[in-house]
């Protein structure tokens, strides 16, 4: 072992070193290690950069000297030095985090090229000054860019105004004399803006290129992209110090970008992309628009036999998708980075169920490679095919679905309206990882230059976005804000729409249409319904929601709010009737109006969900929800006191405004609700009760078959009211069974939403037939927060800070809400052993969160109807 405590030679690391060496160092390691041609390397781990973190941005002591160490070894290997004017080594400085970050860290090419080495370079690549100089410019642009935050621009001019003053269209129409006194002009320009700051000692560009690279783990693409990936701060980026090989040596020298399978599709097919004579970055940066892989046959045999060859083999290897990076130079191929492909959900879907079928994996290591969340993605609208609308171009399938949307220029404005809920494409030159914010609020993304393999498309396909690249047909003048396709032009927010999937830009809105799930979808879930324990059901408060639910495959139904059904326009007169009810018998007249249409609201829902468990909640908010707002009602009654109109009317709004005053309440969230409202109107779950049985009952005689009746009581915090809550459920149902002369089997249960209730848990246990964890309400009062008030106060602020790793609202607060959980289910099966347990709530369609439920031991997880395949395929990786 030659490593030291921060530095790991290219032979020291393989595969498993993930976490200290990232996941391209790894992947380099192990290439290497399987004999595959690799340059030569050493890797600053990730301990490094996150020490660098703690300290302030200070290096611990004794990095420096085993990057010197690193760097001493690798130039023995390799046979050259550092800055030497005969054997100069070059080296690229690479970011390389644990999950991979297309793009959103910054890497530094060429490092090593000076005045004094650039001779020498030329003459190891047989006398190409041309490529010399051409290394060197860009090495003072990077650099300076990257490291010493000099503004792009400044150097971006220069070489227009070069190109400009030679009559000369593309950067590689300049010649060697040329690009020798840009570089002149560029190291003028640096020196002049870091005000003579500029160092040409290699090895102190190479500690501030580490550095640099270190700092860009901060840098606000990265943030945001780790927030929209839920990758945490905390664990850095390792440094790749790598041997240059040149793709821009000549006409023999190449670099691309290629795919195992493609993944936008997952078909089994060669998917890539290159250049001739061209560094890495100009493919995945977007720069320019590179050629098909299958192209490269003709120019360069070997290399292009030799790269499927390994491309076969890392597949196999990995059992998985790769997506490589190679350089040819002088004809001999060399592999820069292996990673587990990005690919869209449908892609995901396809491979697993291809890859079980070949033999190459087993049906749970293919589940372990899905994504849940993603799956998020087939759920999306898709174009409606019979459309028959001509395209105004076409460009490059780089991320496929539809997006239809107001054309943006500007990442910045297509974040902030994508925010506002306004559909909008980004329309780009080309799109670089500073657009993110932007990519991840636009509907889709439009690009006049940029392949399928650069990393805006990478990533754009990694979120599901729609992404049409490399349009050439069209013309983007950003200070004009306008987009000109065809002669016709669009200016911002005219509507286009783009097909991600066969690369086609429309010049209108075109319909979209439900998506289908396909076969794909239906064998893979089935493998995850086979391995999850934990049952998989829906909240849905009517028929329509239920089918669908059912149809996504839920089996059942977690929740089923009632409160819904009070507020449709139909009965709110009845039911502000029965609160207004001066006397019982004025309440229970009320109340005999609104049971036939709960009744029917139950038994659109019991028909949907024939056979399978309804978990119905009795009714929860407080009443003052179904009343007008009490501001409103003061400003009625004043009017109608000035304008002194119909008496009859003032005094029925006077009377109104009095309820409603005596109903108000400081903290509802707090208040007379949930079992609190029915402890004082027990009338209220009694008439609950009596329209949950009759439609039972209604729908067995229609249908042969009913649904396993449970009925939920709310906000319960002591055993006494749920015993007497039940009392009232359990005599009103008798009654009705027995005028029917009917049976019916049916639970009652309650929901565990206050920290109390989980700390008693074994005390309520004693008369509940199940438990329900309503982990929104659990979240607010267990944290002791106020989810409207704290989503748009200082929660953003927390989270942004570290604080708290996560919305709770959005994923589970393991440590704390989640304690109270496992304490209710551990007290409640104390008392009653095997006692049901489920959670119903936003958490129970949340992935991570659902890692935590299958740990608690739960039954099930209860999630709207759109994220229930999305919770089968969580609850089955919660087990693998
Ligand atoms: P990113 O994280 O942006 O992909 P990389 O470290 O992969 O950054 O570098 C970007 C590009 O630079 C690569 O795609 C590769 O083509 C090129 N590159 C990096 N290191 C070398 C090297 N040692 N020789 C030649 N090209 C390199
Ligand atoms: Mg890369
Ligand atoms: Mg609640």
């Amino acid at each position: 072992m030659t490593h030291s405590t921060y530095v790991y030679d290219l032979a020291d690391g393989d595969a498993s070193m993930r976490a200290l060496l990232g996941g391209k160092g790894a992947g380099v390691a192990e290439m290497a290690r399987l004999g595959v041609p690799v340059p030569d390397a050493f890797t600053v781990t990730t301990t490094a950069c996150v020490e660098t973190m703690n300290r302030g941005g200070e290096w611990p002591e004794g990095l420096w000297e085993d990057i010197e160490g690193g760097l001493h070894r690798l130039e023995e290997r390799t046979g050259l030095k550092l800055g030497d004017p005969e054997r100069p080594l070059l080296v690229s400085v690479r970011s390389g985090a644990v999950q991979s970050m297309p793009g959103m860290m910054d890497t530094i090419l060429n490092l090593g090229v000076s005045a004094e080495t650039v001779p020498a370079l030329a003459k190891l690549a047989n006398g190409n000054e041309r490529f010399a100089w051409d290394s060197y410019r860009r090495f003072i642009q990077m650099y300076g860019e990257v490291v010493e935050g000099i503004e792009p621009h400044i150097f971006e001019d220069a070489l227009a105004a070069m190109k400009v003053d030679r009559g000369v269209d593309q950067d590689t129409d300049l010649t060697a004399d040329d690009l020798k006194e840009l570089v002149e002009q560029f190291k003028k320009l640096a020196s002049d803006a870091l005000g003579g700051a500029w160092t040409n000692d290699p090895k102190e560009q190479l500690r501030r290129a580490v550095d640099a690279v270190f700092q860009s783990w901060q840098n606000p693409r990265a943030e945001i992209y780790r927030r929209a990936n839920n990758i945490p701060a905390s664990l850095g980026t390792a440094v790749n110090v790598m041997q240059m090989v040149f793709g821009n040596r000549g006409d023999d020298s190449a670099t691309g970008v290629c795919f195992t399978r493609n993944p936008s599709t997952g078909a089994k097919e060669l998917y890539g992309e290159f250049l001739v004579n061209a560094q890495g970055e100009d493919v995945v940066a977007g720069i320019r628009t590179p050629k098909p892989l299958a192209e490269m046959h003709e120019v360069l045999p070997e290399a292009y036999d030799q790269l499927i060859a390994t491309m076969n083999r890392m597949e196999a290897h990995y059992k998985d998708v790769q997506d490589m990076e190679f350089t040819v130079e002088g004809g001999q191929l060399y592999l820069l980075q292996t990673r587990n492909g990005k690919r869209t959900a449908a892609a995901a879907l396809k491979i697993a169920r291809d890859m079980v079928e070949e033999g190459l994996t087993t049906r749970e290591e293919a589940l372990k490679k899905i994504e849940p969340a993603q799956i998020d993605q087939l759920l999306h609208p898709a174009l409606d095919t019979s459309h028959g609308a001509t395209p105004v171009t076409t460009g490059l399938p780089a991320s496929p679905g539809a997006a239809v949307g107001g054309v943006v220029f500007d990442a910045d404005v297509a974040a902030e309206r994508g925010q506002n809920g306004e559909d909008v494409v980004l329309v780009r030159f080309e799109t670089t990882p500073d657009d993110i914010h932007g990519v991840i609020q636009a509907k889709g993304v439009l690009t006049a230059h940029g392949g399928m393999t650069s990393h805006a498309a990478v990533v754009a396909r990694g979120m599901g976005r729609p992404c049409v690249a490399g349009a050439q047909g069209i013309r983007i003048n950003p200070a004009e804000k306008t987009l000109e396709i065809e002669g016709k032009i669009y200016h911002e927010g005219d509507v286009i729409t783009l097909d991600g999937s066969t690369g086609e830009v429309f010049g209108e809105g075109l319909p979209l249409v439900p998506p289908q799930l396909g076969e794909d979808f239906e064998t893979v879930v089935g493998w995850a319904d086979d391995v999850r324990r934990m049952g998989v059901r829906a909240n849905a408060d009517n028929a329509t929601d239920a089918a669908k639910a059912r149809e996504l495959g839920a089996q059942g139904i977690g929740l089923c709010r009632t409160e819904h059904m009070f507020m449709a326009a139909d009965r709110l007169p009845a039911v502000r009737r029965m609160i207004l009810a001066d006397n019982d018998d004025e309440r229970a007249a009320a109340l005999e109006e609104i049971l036939p249409m709960q009744q029917a609201d139950f038994e659109g829902i019991f028909e949907a969900m024939a056979g399978l468990p309804v978990t119905v909640r009795l009714l929860d908010p407080p009443l003052h929800e179904f009343m007008p707002d009490l501001v409103e009602q003061s400003l009625l009654v004043q009017r109608l006191e000035l304008t002194g109109g119909d008496a009859a009317e003032l005094e029925q709004a006077r009377k109104l405004l009095g309820s409603i005053k005596k109903l108000h309440e400081q903290n509802p969230m707090l208040g007379t609700r949930g079992c609190r409202l029915a402890m004082l109107y027990p009338e209220i779950p009694a008439m609950q009760a009596r329209a949950i049985a009759r439609a039972a009952l209604a729908v067995r005689e229609r249908k042969g078959e009913t649904v396993d009746v449970e009925i939920m009581i709310p906000l319960v915090a002591y055993a006494e009211e749920l015993k007497r809550q039940r009392a009232i459920v359990e005599e009103a149902i008798a009654e009705e069974l027995q005028a029917a002369g009917q049976e019916l089997d049916y639970t009652v249960g309650t929901m565990i939403e206050l920290p109390r209730a989980a700390i008693v848990a074994d005390q309520i246990a004693e008369h509940a037939d199940f438990f329900s964890f309503g982990t929104n309400d659990l979240t607010q009062t267990g944290i002791g927060i106020s989810r409207d008030d704290a989503e748009g106060g200082f929660l953003g602020h927390y989270v942004a800070h570290d604080v708290m790793p996560r919305n709770p609202f959005a994923s589970v607060d393991v440590d704390g809400v989640g304690g109270l959980v496992k304490v209710g289910v551990e007290r409640g099966r104390g008392q009653k052993s095997g006692l049901k347990c489920g959670v119903c709530g936003e958490h129970g369609g949340d992935p991570e969160s659902i890692e935590f439920f299958e740990s608690a031991e739960l039954d099930y997880v209860s999630c709207s109807p759109y994220r229930v395949p999305i919770a089968r395929f969580a609850a089955a990786r919660a087990t693998l």
